[in-house]
């Protein structure tokens, strides 16, 4: 069998270099084609001595240039255009969308349109321009395979029937450092927040799920990705994060996926769809398991899920606003600039003052991202004079 040729896009982040550790263990399946990332240029060097891409892209010139020295044999691309390229490559089979933020939006659209497999770990992609984005993939006929482990456990858990005889999707939570804790959320440290209890995340998805936001933004992804309606979409809290997410079913059967919790599972499970293969990951031990348990995922309690709902329910530019107002208060917050409870808070003000667009273009949606982001910006400023 061909090797398919990956371009793992957000390579030195936690989802890409998993990603590495998937191609690596079955590299005579899986090739890698190029690699991107922003600035991490130490890392980046490593992995192309490692995996001998064809392309890299890093987003800053001068580092681009410092790469180029370094790997002469390399075609080495930067700036706004690189990853779109990256994206649409004729030799790529596969595009691994593993960057943050709304970054994501534009090589996601370029995979899709280009007729690649998506498979995206990049959630603001979808949150921003789901409709667009599936719409796209219908027209060209390609996949887009989530990796978020709660959309990859729906997906599989949907393969016990068809669309119409889904009830319900219910997104497990793990609840973050916080769930159940004493803690007063004004004083709290970045540090604290970073600290997640099951899963070791890049900075910005270990914030939001200290917030909830994560979940907000799953929500709406699922939304997209599964085209189910916001009021069959349901969270539990469920703090061991074994049982990653459950489709229920009209005849009230509820079909869960569980494992260890390890993103190297549904990357693989990504790559590989609608096939399985061995992985590294061991398989759970029941008897060693000492519970699971649920507890609800209230509004009232987790605004920030309060406010997906909102987002899907007001519809249009709604959910691009939510994800860009939510993009600046984390930086915000890591930088010391606002207090933890000011992120959910902002972010909420943020939506109920920005004119919302209906029907939209890519266009209106990058332009509802530019103004909340502008929005923010002021909004913190004030705040802090
Ligand atoms: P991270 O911060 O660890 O890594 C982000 C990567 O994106 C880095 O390689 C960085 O260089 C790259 N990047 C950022 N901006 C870029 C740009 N403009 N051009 C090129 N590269 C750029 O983040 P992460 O935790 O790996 O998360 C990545 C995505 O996966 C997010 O959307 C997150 O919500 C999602 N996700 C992550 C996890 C997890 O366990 N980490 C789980 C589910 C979903
Ligand atoms: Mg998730």
């Amino acid at each position: 069998m061909k090797a398919k040729k990956i371009a793992v896009l957000g390579s030195t982040g936690s989802i890409g270099t998993q990603t590495l550790d998937v191609i690596r263990m079955h590299s005579d399946r899986f090739k890698v084609q190029s690699v991107a990332a922003r600035s991490n240029l130490e890392l980046i060097s490593k992995q192309i001595k490692e995996f001998v891409p064809e392309k890299a892209f890093i987003y800053d010139k001068d580092l681009a240039c410092v790469l180029r020295a370094r790997f002469p044999d390399i075609f080495v691309l930067s700036g706004e255009d690189g990853l779109c390229m990256l994206a649409q490559d004729r030799e790529v089979d596969i595009v691994v969308n593993a960057i943050v933020g709304a970054s994501g939006l534009i090589p996601s659209l370029c995979a899709v349109r280009a007729g690649k497999r998506l498979c995206t770990a990049n959630k603001e992609s979808l949150v921003m321009a789901g409709e667009i984005l599936m719409s796209l993939a219908g027209q060209t006929g390609t996949k887009i395979i989530p990796i978020d482990s709660e959309h990859s456990a729906l997906l599989q858990a949907m393969l016990s029937g068809s669309h119409s005889e889904i009830s319900r999707l219910i997104l497990t939570a793990s609840g973050g450092p916080f769930f159940g804790k004493d803690v007063d959320y004004d004083t709290l440290k970045p540090e604290q927040a970073l600290n997640h209890p099951n899963w070791s995340m890049g900075p910005k998805i270990s914030i939001d799920s200290a917030t909830m936001m994560n979940k907000a933004l799953e929500v709406i992804e699922a939304h997209w990705l599964f085209d189910i309606p916001p009021e069959k979409i349901d969270v539990v809290i469920h703090p061991q994060s074994i049982i990653h997410s459950i489709v229920e079913f009209v005849d009230g059967s509820q079909i869960a996926q569980m494992s260890i919790p390890d993103m190297k599972l549904p990357v693989q499970y990504a790559l590989t769809y609608p096939e399985r293969l061995e992985s590294t990951i061991n398989a759970l031990n029941l008897e060693e398991l000492e519970e699971l348990t649920f507890y609800p995922a209230d509004r009232e309690t987790f605004p920030a899920l309060g406010l997906a709902f909102k987002a899907l329910e007001i519809g249009g530019t709604a959910p691009a606003i939510l994800n860009a107002a939510d993009e600046i208060a984390v930086n915000a917050f890591l930088n010391g600039k606002i207090r933890f409870s000011e992120i959910t808070s902002l972010v909420q003000e943020c939506m109920n003052s920005i004119k919302i667009t209906h029907r939209i273009s890519l266009e209106d949606i990058l332009d509802a991202d530019r103004t909340a982001r502008d929005w923010m910006v002021e909004g913190i400023k004030e705040q802090a004079r």
